[in-house]
């Protein structure tokens, strides 16, 4: 069972007007003091309320651009004053931390690749510690759920009670569109833990290309998420860093308007009574579900008796490959696609071997 986090609700931190989507935008990094306020007059003028600008960035090789460092921070500022947006940006070290301190910004993240660092994050809670800066934490960058959670727990027992998280999708060597796989369901169970955590989606990072960031944010929309963090530059292609998925303030506010903002729940009796029936249904067919699937494993289990009896071995592939071929067949007549059909097979598949792993080493 998680254990619970201690939370602000992210309405009382003074930085968002609900209803959603929150929007927090800005460059990936902050390169020049007029690139920042013009990017962030831009993004006022959209009706943004909170600036976004890497100052300290982590890049794959050296002698790429590394942000600009503290000098950016009064840029910040800058932007503070001129425009009254709140301001974050990435921390990723204690000295990154009190620097933010030092200059006023209003919140910081956590990127991708210091979430999945314990070390950097005891270093960066216990510099937070007595602040009332609001955190948000990025999912580490390999899909790994618990590694999330332990940051967030880390920062929360430094008594940080204004927590978030930014869900920027996981590396993969797999051949996708997007430069990060989505990964939702991963997103989607952290949220059922944690449902008082606010959810902000980063399509700019997640797709990697602005081609992408509507129909993500669509995307995470839909699944419930309360906001959004967005990269967004005055001169997008001209950008130190991601030019490829930056979108300019006036394109940003034009798609913004264009999503669809569902309810997340309605009080409508119509609905209530038409949802509840539904779920209804979906629960008989679950309990189906399990029923089967038992009574598929008790199956397994007499096969593991009768190969052990014959000394047989316990996976024959081809079978399985054309059981598989078999099902995903029939699967695409129903209208389920392949992969699904593929992913739910496989899983089945393997508790079939270990059930029958198990008969065998007894
Ligand atoms: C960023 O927000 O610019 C960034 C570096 O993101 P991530 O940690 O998701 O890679
Ligand atoms: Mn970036």
């Amino acid at each position: 069972m998680a254990k619970t986090l201690d939370l602000v609700p992210v309405t009382e931190w003074g930085f968002f007007t609900l209803p959603r989507p929150m929007v927090i935008a800005g460059p990936c990094s902050a390169e020049t003091e007029q690139q920042v306020m013009e990017t962030a007059k831009g993004l006022a003028d959209e009706g943004i309320h909170v600036f976004r600008a890497g100052i300290w960035k982590p890049r794959t090789h050296p002698g790429s651009f590394e942000g600009v460092g503290t000098e950016g921070l009064k840029w910040l500022r800058k932007v503070q004053k001129e425009y009254g947006l709140k301001v974050c940006t990435e921390v990723a070290s204690e000295k990154h931390v009190y620097e933010c301190i030092k200059f006023g910004v209003d919140m910081v993240w956590v990127g991708a690749r210091t979430t999945a660092n314990p070390f950097l994050m005891q270093e960066i809670a216990d510099a937070l510690k007595d602040t009332d800066i609001p955190v948000l934490v990025k999912n580490p960058v390999n899909p790994d759920i618990d590694l999330w959670i332990g940051a967030l727990e880390r920062l929360n027992r430094a008594g940080i009670r204004k927590l978030g998280v930014i869900h920027r999708g996981f590396s993969t060597s797999e051949k996708i569109a997007y430069r990060n796989a989505p990964g939702w369901q991963l997103a989607v169970e952290l949220r059922t833990r944690y449902p008082d955590l606010p959810f902000f989606a980063d399509p700019s990072h997640m797709g990697g290309d602005r081609k992408y960031i509507k129909e993500l944010s669509q995307r995470s929309l839909d699944l419930g998420f309360e906001g959004l963090m967005i990269e967004s530059h005055c001169f997008p292609s001209c950008a130190l860093s991601d030019a490829k998925q930056q979108l300019e303030p006036k394109v940003l506010g034009e798609m913004l308007a264009s999503l669809l903002v569902r309810e997340k729940d309605s009080s409508d009796e119509d609905y209530k009574s038409g949802i509840h029936q539904l779920r209804a249904q979906i629960d008989i067919l679950d309990e189906n579900l399990l029923y089967m699937l038992k009574s598929r494993q008790e199956i397994s289990r007499k096969i593991g008796q009768y190969k052990k009896e014959h000394n047989i071995a316990i996976v024959q592939t081809s079978r399985w490959d054309s059981l598989l071929a078999e099902m995903v067949r029939k699967g695409t007549e129903y209208g389920l696609s392949e992969k699904f059909v593929t992913a739910v097979f496989n899983a089945i598949h393997e508790a079939s071997v270990q059930t029958q792993n198990e008969i065998l080493e007894a």
